[in-house]
């Protein structure tokens, strides 16, 4: 899957924002969704995306990327007053030559903590379910707060 080609709406996130799939919900709005990343490359990995069908960065349109990167923004802020990471890595990728695993355009939020290595990027082990749960209720809490 290069930059080029057809959105698949068969693709896992799709069928996340239809509900056909689970996910550890950590906020939503009408343009977009965040939730935990299944295989998390560090301990509070948020997975933000936006509704809007769109393969890659470059494709999401215009007037949908303030809304994405708001949220971004916010749940980067809530992932920091929840979790007290020492920093936060906040990455996307373009085309399987750049390291895009899923073809819905997602934005990753990383949080680093001193000393602590990351898992690598889509080859991590699968989370346990219960356990992103509780991450998310955490971070959902912090963005109420
Ligand atoms: P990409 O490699 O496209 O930048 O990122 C895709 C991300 O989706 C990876 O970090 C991977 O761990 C995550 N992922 C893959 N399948 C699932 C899934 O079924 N549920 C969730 N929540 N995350 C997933």
């Amino acid at each position: 899957m290069s930059l080029d080609g057809q959105y698949d709406e068969q693709n896992i996130f799709a069928k996340i924002l239809r509900g056909e799939m689970p996910c550890a919900k950590v906020y939503e709005d009408g343009g977009t969704l965040a939730f935990m990343d299944a295989f998390p490359q560090s301990r509070g990995h948020v997975l933000v995306i936006p509704r809007n069908p769109s393969r890659n960065l470059l494709e999401v349109a215009p007037k949908d990327i303030g809304r994405l990167f708001g949220t971004v923004q916010r749940v980067a802020t809530a992932v920091r007053s929840a979790l007290k990471p020492d920093g936060i890595v906040v990455t996307q990728f373009n085309g399987a030559p750049a390291g895009q695993t899923v073809f819905h355009s997602h934005v990753h939020i990383i949080p680093r903590y001193d000393g602590e290595a990351l898992a690598g990027h889509a080859a991590g082990e699968m989370a346990d379910t219960d356990e992103l749960k509780t991450l998310a209720e955490q971070i959902r809490n912090a963005l109420e707060a």
